[in-house]
């Protein structure tokens, strides 16, 4: 039986799937991110001429969640019209991780085919970088 909570993130993030920006290559991505309190925030990807500039979903839900004061992520999902559930990239991985924890839990869903997949973010980037690793030289910018 599925957690009735992740379906419910799954159905947010569905409910702005068709706000995707995503002329450049028509992949549409939506996200909805579970903040620690419960309240759910979402994001599309948002695409641009200019390629480099293009947002993933993932980063726009959890700008969101941050812009409303909420600091930590309980749990993510994420739907696109892919063949296969799409995982979030390098760079989302890594904005996850900022706010999450190793057994935050990913859920991916194919809008096309209904495939499901998930993970957990420790599996998805392992040894991720974070505060703890430059902790020690923070706040301390003097020239040696
Ligand atoms: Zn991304």
């Amino acid at each position: 039986m599925q957690d009735p909570g992740i379906e419910k993130l799954v159905e947010k993030a569905m409910s702005v799937h068709r706000n995707s920006y995503a002329p450049y290559s028509n992949v549409h991505v939506a996200a909805a991110v579970e903040a620690d309190d419960g309240t759910v925030y979402t994001g599309v990807n948002v695409e641009n001429a200019s390629y480099g500039l293009t947002i993933c979903a993932e980063r726009a839900a959890v700008a969101a969640m941050v812009a409303a004061g909420r600091r930590r992520i309980a749990r993510v999902a994420i739907v696109a019209d892919t063949p296969e559930p799409l995982p979030p990239c390098g760079a989302c991985r890594q904005v996850l991780a900022e706010f999450g924890d190793p057994e935050t839990l990913v859920v991916s869903v194919s809008t096309k085919t209904g495939r499901r997949r998930s993970w957990r973010l420790g599996e998805l980037l392992p040894y991720a970088f974070t505060a703890s690793h430059i902790e020690e030289n923070r706040g301390s910018d003097a020239a040696p």
